[in-house]
C-alpha cells in the first residue's frame, strides 16, 4: 500500500510502482510474527557519512529517553521477541545505551548493535569492546571497503585507520574468532550508484585482504544496497544519477526476495517510540498501517501479525538482485 505522507524530499520516480510490480508477480507484502525489534535510539552520531539514510551527525540532538527504553524492554519481555537490534546514529552515544543492553541481556534477549567502529575512540567509550564481549553482544560494523581511499571517501577522512584499530580491539577480546562464540559481522555497501557485488565473492575478498594486510578476522560480510532515500538520494540527484539508479533497481527486481524481506519479521521503533515497518520507512516518516497501534506502548502481536506493509518506490532497493536487508542478501 502506498501511504500519503508529507516529505521534504519527494520519492524517486520509477516507471512502475512497487505495488504494481508485486501484483504483476502475484505477490503481496504482509508481516509475519515479530522476531526482531529494531530500535533506532536516535540520530546522534560521531560521524556524518555521505550515504547515511538517517541524516545522523554530531549535531543531532534526538535521543531515546529511559521511559521509551523501558517500554521496549517490556515488549521484548512480555512477547518473548528473540532479538533486539540497536541502531542509530551511533547507539553507543546515548546515555542509557549500557542500561538498555544489560537489561535486555538479563532477560535472555539476543542483542545486536550496529556499531560504526570509530565511536570506540570517543571519550568514555574506550572500553566498548570489553563491554560488548561481557554481554555477548553481536556486533555489526560498517566498513565500506578494505582500503583507505574508498572508506574515507564515504565515511570521512581518518575513518579507515580508526576502523582498523577498532577491529583489532574487537579481535583482541575474542570477536570474530570461531572458538569464542563472539560474533563480528561487517557490512559492505557500494561507494557509488551501482548494486553490490555477489555477497560470498566480496566476503572472500574482505576476509583475505583484512587478514593479509592487518591480521583482522570476522565472521560474515553482509552486502547492502544503497537505499534511494535521505543523503544518498540527495547525492543521486546532485550527481544526475537518480533516474538511471532507480531504473537499475527496477530492472533488477527479483520476486524471490519478497518472502525474506526484513519488514516481514522486524518491527522498527524510533527514538520517540513510534512504530514503522522498517528503518527506511522510519526515516521517510511512513508509519505502520493505521489499522494497528502506532507506538511501542500499543504493540499487540495478534493485531500486528498479517498487517499490510507500507511501501513506496524506495522498496525497489530491497528487492534488486539478491535482495538487501540489515542482514545482507535475502535470496
Ligand atoms: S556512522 Fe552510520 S549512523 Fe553515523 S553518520 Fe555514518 S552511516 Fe550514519
Ligand atoms: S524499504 Fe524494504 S524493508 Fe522497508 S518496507 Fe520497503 S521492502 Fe520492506
Amino acid at each position: 500500500m502506498i501511504p500519503k505522507t508529507e516529505k521534504t524530499r519527494p520519492f524517486p520516480q520509477t516507471t512502475i510502482s512497487f505495488d504494481k510490480k508485486l501484483r504483476e508477480n502475484d505477490l503481496s507484502l504482509k508481516a509475519i510474527a515479530v522476531e526482531i525489534l529494531q530500535v533506532n535510539v536516535g540520530k546522534l552520531c560521531n560521524q556524518a557519512c555521505k550515504h547515511c539514510h538517517v541524516d545522523a551527525s554530531p549535531k543531532r540532538t534526538e535521543i531515546m529517553q529511559r521511559e521509551t527504553i523501558d517500554a521496549c524492554l517490556k515488549v521484548l519481555r512480555e512477547h518473548k521477541i528473540p532479538t533486539l537490534d540497536m541502531t542509530g546514529g551511533a547507539p553507543e552515544m546515548i546515555p542509557d545505551f549500557r542500561y538498555f543492553v544489560t537489561e535486555a541481556r538479563k532477560m535472555g534477549t539476543n542483542v545486536m548493535v550496529r556499531h560504526n567502529l570509530t565511536v570506540m575512540f570517543e571519550e568514555g567509550r574506550e572500553d566498548l569492546a570489553e563491554f560488548f564481549a561481557e554481554n555477548e553482544v553481536e556486533v555489526v560494523c560498517s566498513l565500506p571497503y578494505f582500503m583507505q581511499q574508498q572508506t574515507d571517501a564515504q565515511r570521512g577522512k581518518g575513518v579507515f585507520d580508526k576502523s582498523v584499530e577498532a577491529l583489532k580491539k574487537l579481535n583482541t577480546v575474542g570477536y570474530g574468532k570461531d572458538e569464542s562464540g563472539l560474533i563480528l559481522n561487517l557490512v559492505y555497501n557500494p561507494v557509488g550508484a551501482f548494486l553490490p557485488p555477489e555477497q560470498s565473492a566480496i566476503e572472500a575478498d574482505f576476509k583475505r585482504e583484512l587478514k593479509n594486510r592487518y591480521d583482522i578476522v570476522f565472521n560474515n560480510l553482509y552486502t547492502i544496497t544503497n537505499m534511494p532515500i535521505a543523503r544518498y538520494l540527495d547525492w543521486l540527484r546532485r550527481s544526475g544519477n537518480e533516474k538511471s539508479y532507480m531504473q537499475k533497481l527496477v530492472n533488477a527486481f527479483n520476486p524471490t526476495t519478497v518472502d525474506g524481506l526484513m519488514c516481514r519479521n522486524t518491527l522498527s521503533v524510533d527514538w520517540l517510540g513510534n512504530l514503522y515497518d522498517c528503518d527506511f520507512n522510519q526515516m521517510l516518516e511512513i508509519p505502520v498501517s493505521l489499522e494497528v497501534g502506532q507506538t511501542i506502548q500499543d504493540f499487540n502481536p495478534e493485531t500486528f501479525f498479517g498487517r499490510e506493509i507500507m511501501t513506496n518506490s524506495h522498496c525497489f532497493g530491497c528487492t534488486a538482485g539478491s535482495g538487501s536487508s540489515c542482514g545482507g542478501t535475502v535470496a
